[in-house]
């Protein structure tokens, strides 16, 4: 399998609770390397443009405003096959249906506040990545 790049936020709801090495530290575990990471308070603008896709969503609003609500920290995971592994690593959106060793089943506090993000596909993480850093930023 390639080595890949997927982009990370892990979210205000986790950042509020002190969690960022905790979520940081089940990432590793997996095998997954933070090749970049920042702390910072999302603007209303850069939120919508990142979810842009749930635009026509009833939860958008909710989803933006939770987004901005606090620091987020921003990352990018390198690593074999890291899109799909991440996504295994932070369990199904919703942590009622997380399975056990996920970080939303761990972290999460429902299915909005659910502590991270993790790009779906290649497309979408290049697109998310080139949002928050600069190729200088990423170090792997
Ligand atoms: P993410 O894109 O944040 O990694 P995901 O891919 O698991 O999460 P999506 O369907 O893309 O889930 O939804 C994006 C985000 O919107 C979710 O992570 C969650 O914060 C929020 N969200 C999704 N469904 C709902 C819902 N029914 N009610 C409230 N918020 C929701
Ligand atoms: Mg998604």
């Amino acid at each position: 399998m390639a080595i890949e790049r997927t982009f990370s936020i892990i979210k205000p709801d986790a950042t509020a609770r002190n969690l960022t090495g905790a979520i940081n530290a089940i990432i590793e575990k997996a095998g997954l390397r933070i090749v970049a990471q920042k702390r910072i308070q999302m603007t209303r603008g850069q939120a919508e443009t990142f979810y842009a896709v749930h635009k026509a969503r009833p939860f958008f609003g909710e989803l933006v405003d939770f987004m901005i609500s606090g620091p987020v920290v921003v990352q990018v995971l390198q690593g074999e096959g890291a899109i799909q592994k991440y996504r295994d690593v932070m369990g199904a959106t919703d942590p009622a249906k997380a399975a056990e060793g996920t970080i939303r089943k761990a972290h999460a506090q429902s299915i909005g506040e659910n502590s991270v993000h993790g790009s779906d596909a290649a497309e979408t993480a290049a697109i998310e990545i080139a949002q928050f850093f600069s190729g200088n930023e990423i170090v792997g």
